[in-house]
């Protein structure tokens, strides 16, 4: 028994939507659900999971505009992102279009999140982190348990999110980094919203932003 993941890119942005389960239960989350409501729910129901909730680390169309296609299908719960992102889902309807993305509406989550919330995927705890610089209310995924960090746009490979949108600050994303990421494990795998996986060690090592 274990946590399993499987990486699924959404949109024009190649945004990484996550589908999270717990091979014993079948229960699984969906993370970052920015587009493709099909895609994902084909892949749902193909791997045989019970869907319990989707889990949002900010309020960027590529990471939220998939939501509304998915709860107008099933009823389930959205978690986060944490409130600070609420400016980002009021004004979906312009950032969509503007984008060219499907008009996605606007939504509030069922619950925000904030820093020392815990989410279940079955039996796997993930703490939540509010790691704000990105976005204001930008919140990561942490499961100690499997050194697993879904970190949305806040730590890539080898580089840092932009922090040039309305909202940004990049003071702020560097010392979120250094004071609650880079104190995590050094075996810690990292999920970022884009491009391929990395550790926690890998970045204090190579990440130029992070010197
Ligand atoms: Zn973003
Ligand atoms: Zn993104």
């Amino acid at each position: 028994m274990a946590l399993q993941m499987k990486i699924i890119p959404v949109t024009a942005f190649l945004q990484n939507a996550a589908l999270l389960w717990d091979d014993e239960s079948h229960e699984a989350v969906l993370t970052d659900t920015g587009g493709e409501a099909k895609l994902l729910l084909a892949e749902v129901d193909r791997l045989q999971l019970k869907l319990q909730a989707i889990w949002l680390t900010h309020g960027h169309l590529d990471h939220v505009s998939g939501v509304n296609d998915i709860t107008d299908q099933i009823k389930l719960p959205v978690f986060g992102p944490h409130q600070n992102d609420n400016y980002w889902l009021e004004a979906l309807p312009e950032v969509t279009a503007n984008y060219g993305f499907p008009i996605s509406q606007p939504f509030t989550p069922s619950r925000w999140l904030q820093e020392g919330d815990e989410l279940k995927v079955g039996q796997y705890l993930f703490k939540v982190l509010h790691i704000p610089g990105h976005t204001p209310g930008h919140v990561v995924f942490y499961n100690q348990e499997n050194k697993l960090l879904i970190a949305g746009d806040v730590l890539f490979r080898e580089t840092v999110g932009r922090t040039d949108l309305p909202g940004g600050n990049h003071t702020d994303l560097i010392q979120n980094i250094q004071h609650k990421l880079l104190t995590l494990p050094d075996d810690t795998r990292i999920l970022p919203g884009h491009g391929a996986m990395t550790t926690i060690g890998h970045e204090k090592q190579y990440n130029l932003f992070l010197r």
